[in-house]
């Protein structure tokens, strides 16, 4: 974070009483892990701040420090959209576009309260008094640390922060695993451990807490997953009726997109998720190399998000969507195979 920023930041700070924290919808582990590292360095400062999520998250998260305390707007609407239209400054955490945030878009919209965004995705939209976004950044998490390291306290962080912050780290490098991870993202890391964040306890958290109905979900995604060598593609649908066998549970085909991708050769892997409630389906995008998933879905299925990983949606219905997708692929076929 660059100084000016820090020094107009500690500004509106100072005069701030009422501060809300907002992740975007289907909040993640980064989403998760950045509100509530934020929120528990704003009391750092003697700030206090309420967290709020458009919609409920994923059981792997619930054991999370400060969980409890979260506020679900599709749940309290008459609470949370008084606190935004109350608050003198809204932090938007790991989005940069209002219509990410579902329903709670419209309220963000009419508040006069100040927003500062911090964020690490593509193509950000203004309406920030602070705009803090670096898309080098491996999550939003590791933004917040070099924010709290910037105001000089990364040494006063308590293990409830360090914990949030690592679980961010850990969920959006996919272990540490993707190229946005760098020497910076395994010192911020390390500095967390100092300050009490217990790896092996967190990733048990996230990772080996599988429900039953989860293993089988997984079982259906990979017996329907479709492999076109021929453009180092492979895709996984998974319809509503299939959902509903094993009682899906949010969360549950969390990370599945990933198999894909783990295939010999494959360099673009997808989802399909039909999500009858909202009547759309729900697509992740996920890509190792230069071709660019954030491209492709915000020019074709209504998304965005980075280079190597981006969601989208589509309003047809699934075998439609899955049509339509199989149609663009020529157009690709030499950026696939590059
Ligand atoms: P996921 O596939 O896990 O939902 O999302 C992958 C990445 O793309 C995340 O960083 C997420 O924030 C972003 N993303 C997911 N869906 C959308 C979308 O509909 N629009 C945009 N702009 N970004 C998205
Ligand atoms: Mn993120």
């Amino acid at each position: 974070m660059k100084q000016p920023d820090v020094d107009r930041l500690k500004e509106l700070l100072n005069t701030a009483d009422k501060i809300v924290i907002i992740p975007h919808k289907n909040p993640d582990g980064d989403a998760i892990g950045s509100t509530l590292g934020l929120h528990y360095f704003l009391s750092l400062i003697g700030k206090e701040s309420k967290v709020m999520v458009p919609n409920d998250f994923p059981k792997f998260l619930k054991w999370i420090p400060g969980a409890k305390d979260i506020l679900i707007y599709e749940y309290q609407t008459d609470y949370c959209k008084n606190l935004i239209a109350a608050a003198d400054v809204i932090f938007t955490l790991d989005f940069n576009d209002f219509s990410r945030t579902g329903e709670v878009c419209k309220e963000l919209e009419n508040t006069k309260a100040k927003f500062v965004m911090i964020d690490h995705h593509q193509q950000p939209f203004g309406y920030a008094e602070i705009t803090y976004s670096d898309t080098s950044m491996s999550s939003t998490c590791e933004m917040v640390y070099t924010l709290v390291d910037a105001f000089g306290l990364a040494e006063k962080i308590t293990p409830e922060m360090a914990t949030c912050l690592y679980t961010g780290i850990l969920t959006d490098t996919g272990s540490f695993k993707y190229r946005s991870t760098t020497s910076k993202t395994h010192r911020a890391i390390a500095q967390l451990i100092d300050q009490g964040a217990q790896g092996t306890l967190i990733s048990q958290q996230i990772y080996d807490n599988n429900s039953p109905s989860r293993l089988k979900l997984l079982g259906i995604a990979l017996n329907n997953l479709v492999i076109m060598p021929e453009y180092r593609t492979a895709f996984i649908t998974m319809s509503q009726a299939e959902l509903d066998t094993h009682n899906y549970a949010k969360g549950d085909t969390e990370g599945f997109v990933n198999y894909g991708l783990t295939l010999e050769g494959i360099i673009f892997a997808v989802i399909f998720i039909e999500n009858k409630e909202e009547g759309i389906i729900k697509i992740s995008f996920r890509s190792v190399g230069d071709f660019s998933v954030n491209k492709f879905a915000r020019n074709h299925f209504n998304g965005g998000g980075h280079d190597n990983a981006a969601g989208g949606r589509s309003e047809l219905s699934l075998e439609q969507t899955v049509e339509k997708f199989k149609a663009l692929l020529p157009e690709y076929k030499t950026d696939l195979l590059a």
